[in-house]
């Protein structure tokens, strides 16, 4: 028997549907929990503090494509309440010994090699933050080593992409003054910055703001699945001249040329936008990021304890090194150059 592959993945929502004790001990649906990632050989990844909107977003059907109601920005507080308490479920995970938090490469490593699930703190948007940026010193001192600067909705700091398909991500304002600071004090603090959700004009604002390395963490190929959401032929170029990744997203409504949110869409799909990005930019550049617990994922794959079977599928494609470079040593190779750029 092969030896498991280690994974390394770089967007869940878990922290949002379960608490500390069911991801620990596991729980009776959804993606991703320690039993699951253990089966799956899930080895560490990046878990998402988010603070949904109040209003709802469902998207809104339509013959050929789909559009999401963009959501308001959030009352002040709401957001730091709210991930506090998120963040707090993770510090819970890790006293309870079901994870460790990932702050350096070196836990990283450590996580491999004791078998123990690795977990990287990320805010999925910025609103936990006010603009001054204060708060940030805080959230990084707490083990936060990557952030999006916004989810789809705006804040303080940038426009987020409006949910579409089929679309264009240029779909607004590129970062505020703020957002540009906060790029600033991240690459100070060696915390990793999620072009996910950018809009395009914010990516390029990103992109010309940033000296780490560009990463989208669950995202796909828009010349694959035109959603609004995808990386464009353009945006990839970028992210491969920084010596970046594209964390390959799981959710179906990115993976297909059609959009729809179909769970019997095949694990080849996957497969498919990873050699796109890889054939565009060099597998060098090709990641994992499976929106686990965030979103309608193929029912071939299931959940984590599913990741060897899409494993098994890139290597279809793939060779068994450009396997795990995708599996595992691009995102290390990445959070090492970013994380250790870190100057106080
Ligand atoms: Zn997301």
């Amino acid at each position: 028997m092969r030896p498991m592959q280690p994974v390394f993945d770089g967007h869940n929502d878990a922290l949002l549907r379960a608490t500390a004790e069911e991801i620990a001990a596991g729980r009776p649906d959804g993606h991703l929990d320690v039993p699951r990632a253990r089966a799956g050989g899930l080895t560490a990844g990046i878990f998402a503090v988010f603070t949904p909107s109040p209003e709802r977003h469902d998207p809104i059907i339509s013959d050929g494509g789909w559009e999401e109601p963009l959501p308001p920005p959030l009352a002040p507080g709401v957001a730091a309440e709210h991930a506090l308490r998120t963040a707090g479920r993770l510090h819970r995970l890790e006293q309870l010994g079901a994870v460790r938090l990932v702050r350096d490469v070196a836990d990283l490593d450590s996580c491999a090699a004791d078998g123990v699930l690795g977990a990287v703190l990320h805010l999925e948007g910025a609103e936990a933050i006010g603009a001054d940026l204060e708060a940030l010193e805080l959230w990084c001192a707490a083990g936060l080593r990557s952030l999006g600067l916004v989810w789809s909705r705006p804040n303080a700091f940038g426009h987020g992409v409006a949910g579409r398909f089929p679309s264009s991500p240029d779909t607004g304002d590129g970062l505020t003054p703020a957002g540009t600071r906060l790029v600033e004090r991240c690459n100070e603090l060696g915390i990793l910055l999620d072009a996910s959700h950018l809009n395009l004009a914010g990516f390029r604002d990103l992109a010309a703001t940033s000296r780490a390395p560009l990463v989208a963490t669950h995202s796909c190929a828009h010349a694959l699945a035109p959603a609004s959401r995808n990386l464009t032929d353009d945006q990839l170029d970028a992210i491969g001249a920084s010596g970046g990744l594209v964390g390959i997203t799981y959710v179906v409504a990115f993976l297909r040329a059609d959009g729809r949110d179909d769970p019997d869409t095949p694990l080849t799909a996957i497969v498919a936008h990873a050699a796109h990005v890889a054939e565009r930019i060099g597998v060098d550049h090709v990641a994992l990021g499976s929106d686990f617990d965030g979103a309608t994922i193929p029912a071939a794959l299931g959940d984590a304890a599913g990741l060897p079977r899409l494993l098994d599928a890139l290597r279809t494609e793939f060779s068994a090194d450009d396997v795990e470079r995708i599996a595992w040593g691009n995102w290390r190779r990445v959070l090492d150059a970013t994380w250790s750029a870190k100057r106080g």
